[in-house]
């Protein structure tokens, strides 16, 4: 049968480092969506954050993530994708989503210093702790489970999800 995971949390757990890792341990096709955002707009995530705005790129994600409804393969989602319950829906669709989750303190380390577009007008810090509080309840109830995922490498957050789908295929 087709295998589809989803991995959600806020930006920096590591969506991207764990789900490339565990595509590669199951033989499935990574697909990130971010990176495919990218490529459907023809240009990198903050240029179009200049240019059509955060509702811009929600659009070019949304179709995105409805194009993967009935995709096999591990599916990386950006942050905010679960901002919208049509995305949850489809990537709940035949599908295991985990929820990597981590301290703002660790968030903060990790994305210190890269290219990514504010969401509020406020300090990175403030944004972090601002958008984790709201889109708490978002993502504890998108998720099938919750892995915590900051206070160890993606090789063993992989081997965990590992564990839980095969645990359930037993
Ligand atoms: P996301 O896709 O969730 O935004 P990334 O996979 O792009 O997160 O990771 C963001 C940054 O944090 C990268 O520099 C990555 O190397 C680092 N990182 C990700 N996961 C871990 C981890 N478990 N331990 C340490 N560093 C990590
Ligand atoms: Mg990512």
């Amino acid at each position: 049968a087709a295998v589809k995971i989803a991995l959600i949390g806020f930006r920096g757990t590591g969506k991207t480092s764990v789900g490339r890792i565990l595509a590669d341990r199951l033989g499935l096709p990574f697909l990130d969506t971010d990176t495919m955002v990218e490529r459907r707009a023809g240009m990198p995530i903050p240029e179009i954050f200049r240019k059509k705005g955060e509702a811009g790129f929600r659009a070019l994600e949304r179709e995105t993530i409805a194009s993967l409804r009935d995709a096999e393969g591990v599916i990386s989602t950006g942050g905010g994708a679960i901002t919208d319950p049509a995305n949850i829906a489809d990537l709940r669709r035949h599908g295991r989503v985990f929820l990597l989750s981590a301290a703002p303190g660790v968030i903060l380390d990790r994305i210190a210093g890269s290219d990514r577009p504010g969401l509020t007008g406020l300090s990175q810090e403030e944004e972090v702790r601002t958008l984790l509080a709201r889109r708490k309840d978002a993502y504890l109830g998108a998720a099938d489970a919750c892995i915590d995922a900051g206070t160890r490498p993606p090789r063993e957050i992989a081997d965990i999800i590992l564990q839980e789908i095969r645990g359930e295929a037993g």
